[in-house]
């Protein structure tokens, strides 16, 4: 038990970015459908209960699909739907976080390769949890689910946050660089809501940044908001990153992105997480 709560006081140091967290009561306020939650994870990956919907990425100059977000979720056999915000947490406070995320990564890439050998080009994103950037053997383990499925790794983004990286950047940063040098293209995922985001675009290898739907949704009524855009949009330009606006709900907003300078974008707008049945409809 004492490790147990260590370990939990260390995961909160980690996400926070804080030296020193003590473990309390607040860390003992886990409700039963969290404890079920953490239980039933084992079982979810036999059974198969976790699923990947897909949500597409949008080149808003030429109106293509350019790629798809894969993201997750758990039909869970007495809870129902859980969307992911009610598990990846609970999740990336143990070790099922890895054995989670590298079967979203082999189930999107197994649908990256089908589409792939059809002859439909849409590279797969899938997130990285910052509390896996520390994990000792990652990038092997990675590369070899794309070596056993034999996708282009070309065809794998990897999405990590900036509050990930920052957690604990000497570590971060040697995992994207092999992450880098597998092929795969390294996305900052909510950029403008961390910290440090500067430092992330001049040490490490980063091909994409994704501004925060924060930015984004409200973004016609608030001048401040298309300034913040236009100023990532100078930096992606700068850095020679792709730069992509989430959180995408009107066509209003889709056509000031594009005034703006911005050419890709998703978003609720061009479609919600759908399934891979779905998506290829969606594109035909
Ligand atoms: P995220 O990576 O920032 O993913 C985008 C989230 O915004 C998704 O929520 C998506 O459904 C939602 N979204 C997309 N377009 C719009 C829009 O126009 N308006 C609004 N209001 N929302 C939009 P979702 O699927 O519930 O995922 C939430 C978060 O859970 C993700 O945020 C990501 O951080 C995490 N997540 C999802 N799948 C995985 C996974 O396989 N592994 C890990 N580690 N985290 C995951
Ligand atoms: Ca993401
Ligand atoms: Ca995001």
């Amino acid at each position: 038990e004492l490790f147990g709560n260590a370990d939990i006081a260390m995961y909160d140091s980690k996400r926070d970015g804080r030296l020193v967290t003590v473990f309390g009561s607040e860390h003992n306020r886990t409700d039963s459908a969290d404890m079920l939650i953490a239980q039933s994870f084992k079982k979810a990956f036999s059974n198969r209960e976790l699923f990947v919907l897909y949500q597409p990425q949008l080149d808003l100059e030429q109106k293509t699909v350019v790629g798809v977000e894969a993201l997750v979720r758990w039909q869970h056999p007495t809870l129902g739907l859980l969307p992911p915000s009610k598990f990846i947490p609970i999740a990336e406070k143990s070790a099922h976080i890895e054995t989670l995320t590298l079967q979203v990564l082999e189930t999107a890439l197994l649908q990256a390769r089908n589409w792939f050998v059809r002859g439909i080009n849409l590279p797969v994103a899938v997130n990285l949890s910052a509390s896996l950037l520390n994990r000792e053997g990652l990038t092997q383990k990675i590369g070899e689910v794309i070596n056993r499925i034999g996708v282009p790794p070309g065809e794998l983004c990897l999405e990590v946050t900036e509050t990930g990286i920052m957690s604990s950047p000497e570590s971060a940063g040697r995992v994207l660089q092999e992450l880098y040098e597998l092929g795969v293209t390294i996305s900052i995922d909510d950029f403008g809501t961390g910290y440090s985001s500067l430092k992330y675009l001049r040490n490490f290898p980063i091909g994409e940044i994704k501004i925060d739907q924060l930015f984004i949704t409200d973004l016609l009524g608030n001048p401040r908001d298309e300034l913040i855009v236009e100023s990532v949009l100078a930096l992606g330009r700068a850095f020679d990153v792709r730069v992509f606006a989430e959180g995408v709900e009107t066509m209003d907003v889709a056509n000031r992105l594009l005034e703006l300078g911005c050419k890709y974008a998703q978003g609720y707008y061009f479609g919600k997480p759908m399934t891979a049945d779905e998506l290829e409809a969606l594109i035909n």
